[in-house]
């Protein structure tokens, strides 16, 4: 499997650290490319992995190949998500030190298959005794729940993950998986009630339409096409067998999963009266809302089991509580409409929250058995669109976050290295993010309190009065630049729109619907109802405290960014493995890497500071075995056979070669070389 050195050339370095040029990134996308054309997908960044998707089976995830890796070590030589997993499993296992893998890339880059490769090696070389082989079975089928739930297909990835999802494997003394734990993060529940041209709804509603059956349809008031549904209308069509076959595989999961069949039945009366909601319409008299068909509501109301009077109550009034004072007053059409849809969206987030709670339930371990975990993070990547939004904003933030803990413990974890190996350490030089993560976070004066500001002091406040509040608090921070007509020649900047200068790049962000998605508003009275409800689910996740309580509601964002603190906070503790996706084109194919598209994800993935950083110790580093073996044939003395230990024979091989003083340490197990400058020598003179 290793790749003989004259094929370098041809096949590229599998370690980016021994490119000549570090600074270049058209000479790191070039060794990408060479690989990716003889189907090498994975390349080294030192101890991070990039993976860049081949869109077809290029054969090396068997069964077979994981044990192989598992049994030789490979790990010292091949570039391989089995590799990666395999060093995090055995540090976790032999020197019990708490493992992440941390995996980013855009959408379609292959995040989620890695994740699904990373849980398929644990599985392959752990025990499969009676209770393990269960919770892994769990494992395993929370996907294809989660994805029915939480995917959905979209003009860049046909399986996308609309959430973000972070898995903890846990493992007992001998590192058999005992048990896991999922914490999701920002689901998009606009899909739930609007889709782009040529995308689709979450996958859960079309497996529904196309799986169920006749009697179960009955069951649930629905008919099987789906242009019979308002929120499914505009999305495009899908392949019925596929969703056939893929309901069947949800209801196994969630059996194994432990739902049992009241519940399984209760989450699908969820999906349908979501269906059904969408279709209520609303007539206006003098500026004033009614419900216009009564048979969709009828139908929302038996499948949630709660009052038809009071729902379209709900629907089409709006109550105010102002210090003590209890006003109700009618909605426009308008206003009922964007209640409906909230109530949607709000009804199917809770629902996907609710589900995540009970996987959990179901994968708790028994707590005298769980000894340590391996984390899998499987995130949206960092987000550059023509159009970004408060979306972006969100994702955006969550990536600058990622960033300062990806500083943070490659330092840490070079600085324990440096000292387990006894070697002296100096502070290396990085361009730190955290000025950026401060712009967000700032007490007062971030553009989170700012925004939040906005959205709760009562008044005329809208999207335009919070980016002139944003103007006038940042003007002058060196990431962020508000609207200015010298800007606006320069960068066409429209007038409702601030540019932030991420770590990875600027990006444009309009401010156009902040303040309501900020908000998230869903109506006291449609909380009010909906905590009515008979329906075991619904009023589990729509508490009666929660509605009762006066206190103001957390905004999106700064809910968002607890939630990412959280996040942090769990991953700091632990040793970070990373793998940061790419995908070679905008269309899917097979086959075809684009230069100009690659480039950007490098840029965006921060992966040339990755090099930087990595560049700044001592770029290269291997243990005295195969350091050894891999060279030992360019020095009399070592080859064919050192007698001695490797360390000195390495010493020897080193003074040969005529490295300099500085330019190299020597390590309790490890030889470290500051520029792989020398190692080219050594390479080409390997290849003499
Ligand atoms: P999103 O952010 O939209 O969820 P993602 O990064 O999770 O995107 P995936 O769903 O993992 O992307 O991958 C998209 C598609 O790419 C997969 O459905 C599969 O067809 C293909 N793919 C990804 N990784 C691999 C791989 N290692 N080998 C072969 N095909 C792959
Ligand atoms: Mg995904």
């Amino acid at each position: 499997m290793e790749i003989s050195l004259k094929d370098r050339d041809k096949v590229g370095v599998q370690d980016a650290v021994l490119l000549e040029d570090f600074n270049s990134s058209e000479v790191f996308v070039n060794n990408l490319q060479k690989r990716f054309n003889e189907n090498l997908i994975y390349t080294n960044i030192g101890p991070v992995l990039v993976s860049v998707n081949p869109y077809k089976d290029v054969g090396i995830y068997s069964s077979q190949y994981a044990k192989e890796f598992h049994k030789k070590h490979f790990f010292e030589t091949t570039p391989h998500i089995f590799a990666l997993t395999d060093t995090a499993y055995r540090s976790l296992i032999e020197e019990n030190r708490e493992q992440c893998i941390l995996i980013s890339g855009e959408s379609g880059a292959g995040k989620t298959e890695a994740s699904k490769k990373v849980l398929q090696y644990i599985a392959e070389v752990t025990g499969s005794k009676g209770q393990v082989e269960k919770v892994k079975n769990k494992l395993f089928q929370s996907n294809p729940v989660l994805e029915a739930f939480g995917n959905a297909k979209t003009s860049r990835n046909d399986n996308s993950s609309r959430f973000g999802k972070y898995m903890d494997v846990e493992f007992d003394y001998e590192g058999n998986p005992v048990g896991g734990n999922i914490l999701n993060y920002l689901l998009e529940k606009s899909r739930v009630i609007n889709q782009f041209n040529g995308e689709r709804n979450f996958h859960i509603f079309y497996q529904l339409l196309a799986g169920a059956s006749d009697t179960m349809l009955n069951d649930l008031l629905l008919k099987r096409n789906l242009e019979s549904y308002y929120y499914l209308s505009h999305s495009q069509k899908g392949t019925c067998n596929k969703e056939k076959s893929a309901f069947e595989e949800l209801n196994k999961a969630l059996t194994i999963i432990e739902f049992t069949a009241e519940e399984q039945i209760d989450i699908f009366k969820i999906i349908a009266s979501i269906l059904h909601l969408g279709n209520i319409g609303f007539v206006e008299e003098e500026g004033i809302a009614s419900v216009n068909n009564n048979e969709s509501i009828d139908a929302v109301c038996k499948l949630l089991n709660c009052d038809k009077e009071e729902l379209k109550n709900a629907l089409t009034h709006k109550t105010i509580d102002a210090k003590g004072d209890v006003v109700t007053s009618p909605l426009d059409r308008e206003t009922a409409i964007y209640a409906r849809d909230a109530l949607a969206k709000a009804i199917y987030d809770k629902l996907f929250t609710w589900l995540v709670q009970k996987i959990n339930s179901s994968l708790q371990a028994n707590t005298q058995r769980k000894n340590s975990v391996i984390g899998i993070l499987d995130i949206y990547g960092f987000e550059i669109f023509q159009k970004n939004n408060f979306e972006q904003l969100c994702i955006n933030f969550c990536n600058e976050k990622l960033q300062q803990l990806f500083i943070d413990l490659t330092l840490k974890q070079e600085q324990q290295e440096y000292l387990k190996e006894g070697i002296e350490w100096h502070n290396i030089d990085y361009f730190d993010n955290k000025i950026i993560c401060d712009l967000f976070e700032m007490k007062f004066k971030g553009i989170i309190s700012i925004m939040d500001e906005e959205c709760l002091v009562p008044g005329n406040t809208n999207d335009l009065t919070l980016l002139k509040k944003l103007n006038k608090n940042l003007q002058g921070h060196k990431h962020f630049k508000g609207f200015n007509k010298m800007l606006k020649k320069q960068m066409k900047f429209e007038n409702n729109e601030f540019q932030v200068i991420h770590y990875a790049g600027p990006v444009v962000y309009s401010v156009k619907t902040f303040i309501e998605k900020n908000n998230d508003l869903l109506f006291r009275d449609l909380r009010y109802a909906m905590s009515n409800s008979q329906h075991s689910i619904i009023k589990n996740i729509f508490p009666k405290s929660e509605v009762m309580s006066m206190r103001l509601p957390e905004t999106a964002f700064t809910k968002f960014k607890k939630s990412v603190n959280d996040l942090m906070k769990i991953l700091i503790d632990k040793e970070p493995n990373y793998i940061r996706c790419i995908k070679p084109n905008d269309d899917k194919r097979p086959s075809f890497f684009d230069v100009d598209i690659v480039s950007h994800q490098v840029t965006y993935l921060g992966l040339m500071e990755n090099l930087r950083v990595r560049r700044a110790g001592f770029a290269y580093r291997r243990s005295y075995e195969s350091f050894l073996k891999r060279y030992k044939c360019l020095c009399k003395q070592t080859w064919p056979h050192w007698h001695g230990n490797a360390k000195d024979g390495v010493q020897q091989l080193i003074c040969s070669l005529g490295f300099e003083n500085d330019e190299y340490k020597m390590g309790k197990t490890k030889i470290f070389i500051r520029y792989p400058k020398s190692l080219f020598q050594t390479e080409d003179a390997f290849q003499r």
